[in-house]
């Protein structure tokens, strides 16, 4: 994370995006493309159900071989899996499942340089579409990161999976996708370099195109996400859904990674530092982060009704109480404040800022959540 030292843009992508109703019986004639060597690694809780589903496109070839993938993404586990399939002409892997299942495949198929496919079975990360993978130790926390040296090459969405997941995974996602705008402005205001440059080691600034997929992101969720929510609490497919998948995977994904991640993200791993938000997810502490965002830039009145009025219709956290910190300890704050300082994104917000700044702003952007909750509007 540092100053763009060039006027360079950069912008990264999967090299084909697919999303419908029913795609994952199209597996295989993606995977053919590349060859008949096919690993299709499938998260351990979905396991038997997709086996026997993609199973039958194969029709018994021995050239394709499933396997599960269970807990987190640990350098060990990358490490020997790429030890056993290196040289062994594996032709595509496949990923079928979360964001753990996604970033260990993406590692291995990698490093063994095969070809990589991507079928997310839920819509709660924009892990698909990223030429990154996030590792972790074997106690969760996080360790680094890989970067990858191509984005994956086709990211095949199933919107009946989707729309079959629990809806608080939708909405979680819909909580990271909610900072891309927000997240990418700041980048912006402080001339800093897109997220990519870090993967390439080039520096690089954002395109016009990246800039535009973040404010579309945020534009579609303020007008499906609502409905999509619906959608995926009746388990029906609708466009509002199809529309909300999108911004949670693609432009999510593309607009961090093309521009930059800032002071949500910094304050979603500052928050981590309290064992009480352990149980909530990745995109519900990035919403409030958000939140706190729009204190730290102080964002006009207009913009602030229309992200705690999404947030609380759509049911993202709007106090600290909602991510479980029922009772605020100035110091407990402090702490919060402190490590989100420590996080390097963090630079990426414009202008000097102090842990008192983030301090200050996260018992605002809380105080500010329940005065919505009772009603009120700023
Ligand atoms: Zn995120």
């Amino acid at each position: 994370m540092k100053l763009a030292t060039s006027k360079t843009r950069g912008f990264a992508s999967p090299g084909k995006y697919i999303q419908g109703r029913g795609e994952i019986d199209n597996l295989s004639f993606y995977t053919d493309k590349f060859g008949e060597n096919v690993v299709i690694i499938i998260d351990g809780l979905l396991f038997d159900r997709y086996k026997a589903r993609i199973e039958t496109q194969y029709a018994g070839r021995k050239s394709v071989s499933f396997r599960r993938k269970d807990g987190e993404v640990t350098g060990a586990e990358i490490d020997s899996l790429i030890l056993e399939y290196r040289g062994k002409g594996i032709n595509s892997f496949v990923a079928v499942g979360g964001g753990k299942t996604i970033d260990t495949v993406k590692a291995v198929a990698n490093a063994v340089r095969a070809r990589m496919i991507i079928a997310p079975t839920v819509a709660s990360t924009d892990a698909p579409t990223s030429g990154l993978s996030v590792v972790y130790k074997e106690n969760g926390e996080h360790s680094h990161e890989v970067f990858l040296d191509n984005n994956p090459d086709i990211v095949l969405v199933d919107s009946e999976i989707i729309a079959n997941a629990p809806a608080r995974l939708l909405v979680s996602g819909m909580g990271d996708a909610l900072s891309t705008y927000f997240e990418a402005t700041c980048t912006e205001k402080s001339s800093f370099e897109a997220y990519i440059s870090d993967e390439i080691g080039v520096s690089l600034v954002p395109t016009l195109l990246a800039k535009e997929i973040a404010k579309l992101c945020y534009k579609t969720l303020m007008r499906d996400g609502l409905k999509a929510k619906h959608a995926v609490e009746n388990k029906t497919v609708t466009k509002a859904l199809e529309n909300v998948i999108e911004a949670n995977t693609l432009l999510s994904g593309l607009g961090f990674e093309s521009c930059n991640v800032s002071a949500a993200h910094a304050v979603h791993d500052g928050l981590t530092k309290l064992p009480r938000t352990k149980k909530f997810y990745h995109g519900e502490k990035v919403a409030f982060g958000v939140l706190v965002l729009l204190a730290l830039e102080n964002y006009e009145p207009e913009i602030c009704n229309e992200v705690y009025r999404f947030c609380l219709s759509v049911g993202l956290p709007v106090t600290l109480g909602d991510l479980g910190i029922d009772e605020i300890v100035p110091e407990e704050i402090m702490a919060v404040a402190e490590e989100t300082m420590r996080t390097p994104i963090i630079k990426t917000l414009p202008g000097a800022v102090h842990a008192r700044d983030i301090c200050d702003a996260i018992i605002t952007a809380d105080s500010i959540g329940r005065m919505y909750k009772s009603g009120k509007t700023l």
